[in-house]
């Protein structure tokens, strides 16, 4: 029988959601731990497109919406991480484009006109030409306009890996997690038969919350998945490009990142309208070759006869809302020394641990003296999304 635990803070869940947690409440003091049953980052975060949105996206729709407004303080936060000087230590992960772009391929005035209505839209977004255009809209064919938005791209491999070198001793590799029970009430988890006593537990697992909810018999909070069919695309004349190019719609109709891979090429992931329910609808190769009509209309100068290209299917994990809507905020809820809950985007990260601070200074908790922790077993850190799907 593996010797008991305890802690102040148990976190389950080593997605960007609980590595940041469990960062920022052990700069605040607290002695935490940070159970995960597969790959720290191997959930959604990994497979995200690591854009930490300042909301501007939302504004497609011609009015700033609660997401905006939420979302609006994100990219300060990060990039003081980023420089060293926020409220974690993040220098040293990659960030892949201190911009994202929005992109108007032709004649959307309609569309940028309820766009640039608002006044916050117009104070965060400059027009950008010529050289100042990203590297694969920079040609001659090249029609359109490109706004610069104030948001960020980061390599979200090495955001988990500085996260996990953050978490110090406190991560624990787990199979099998059980409520731990003293007169009915929730006191900690069994973790592969290792009993942990905590004065909070925070559930933070993704789409693995809804079922660790129901092990403990709640049905509350209800989760939503949002399925998404991905596209990747690598070949040796992409270059980077990271932007929501519009369509009609308030939605985007392609958002595209770029990763660099490890043979010195870039790599193309899909998003946006391309990814949302049709493409959930269509086949691997038929939703290839819609990715390669969309491409082949937006960007006709860039050669892709000797790409190769895959698709990836991901759930996005949600508080569950009336038709699908996309949450406002990141989500918390409480219920004893359980606290369950989604951030709803990566780069609302810091607004799910600012919730989780909130409850425990609103209920008094304070870093407790724990013994030391023995040496644990630790999770493994996840590689790049796109590994194992391209030869
Ligand atoms: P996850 O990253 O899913 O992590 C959950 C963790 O819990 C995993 O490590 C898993 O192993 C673990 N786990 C699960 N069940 C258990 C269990 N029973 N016991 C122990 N551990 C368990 N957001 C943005 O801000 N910007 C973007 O550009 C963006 N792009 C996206 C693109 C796609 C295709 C998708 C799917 C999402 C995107 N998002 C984006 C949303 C973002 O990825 C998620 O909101 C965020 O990563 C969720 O983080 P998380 O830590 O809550 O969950």
């Amino acid at each position: 029988m593996p010797e008991s635990l305890s802690t102040d803070v148990l976190i389950v869940g080593g997605g960007v959601a609980g590595l940041w947690l469990n960062a920022r409440l052990r700069r605040l003091g607290f002695a935490t731990l940070l159970v995960d049953k597969g790959a720290l980052g191997g959930g959604q975060s990994v497979k995200s497109q690591g854009i930490i949105h300042g909301g501007t996206k939302y504004a497609l729709s011609g009015a700033l919406t609660g997401a905006s407004e939420a979302i609006a303080d994100m990219p300060r936060r990060w990039r003081e991480a980023l420089e060293g000087k926020g409220e974690l230590d993040l220098s040293g992960v990659r960030l892949l484009s201190d911009a994202h772009y929005l992109w108007s391929p032709g004649t959307l005035a309609g569309n940028l006109t309820s766009f640039f209505a608002s006044k916050a839209v117009r104070s965060r977004v400059g027009q950008v030409k010529g050289d100042e255009l990203p590297p694969a809209l920079q040609h001659p064919r090249f029609k359109g306009k490109v706004y610069r938005l104030s948001e960020l791209v980061l390599d979200v491999p090495s955001l988990i890996a500085r996260l996990a070198e953050l978490a110090g001793d406190s991560l624990l590799a787990c199979e099998q997690i059980e409520p731990l029970l003293d007169d009915n009430e929730l006191v900690g988890l069994r973790v592969d038969g290792r009993e942990i006593r905590a004065q909070r537990i925070v559930f933070s697992a993704g789409g693995g919350t809804a079922e660790l909810l129901a092990s403990l018999g709640l049905q509350q909070p209800a989760m939503q998945r949002r399925p998404l069919h991905m596209v990747i695309v690598k070949a040796p004349t992409l270059k980077p490009l990271y932007a929501h190019c519009l369509g009609g719609g308030t939605k985007p109709r392609i958002t595209v990142t770029s990763h660099p891979t490890a043979d010195g090429e870039w790599l193309w992931y899909l998003g946006g309208d391309l990814a949302e329910a049709d493409g959930v609808a269509r086949d691997e190769a038929t939703q290839i070759a819609a990715a390669k009509k969309e491409l082949a209309e937006l960007v006709p100068w860039i050669d892709l006869s000797s790409a190769q290209w895959a698709t990836l299917r991901i759930d996005r994990a949600e508080p569950a809302q009336s038709a699908l809507a996309r949450p406002d905020n990141a989500f918390l809820a409480e219920q004893g020394r359980l606290l369950a809950g989604w951030p709803t985007k990566l780069a609302l990260s810091p607004d799910f641990s600012d919730r989780v601070e909130a409850a425990l200074a609103r209920d008094g908790i304070r870093p407790a003296n724990h013994p030391a922790l023995p040496q644990l077993p630790r999770p493994p850190l996840t590689g790049p999304f796109w590994e194992g799907l391209l030869p």
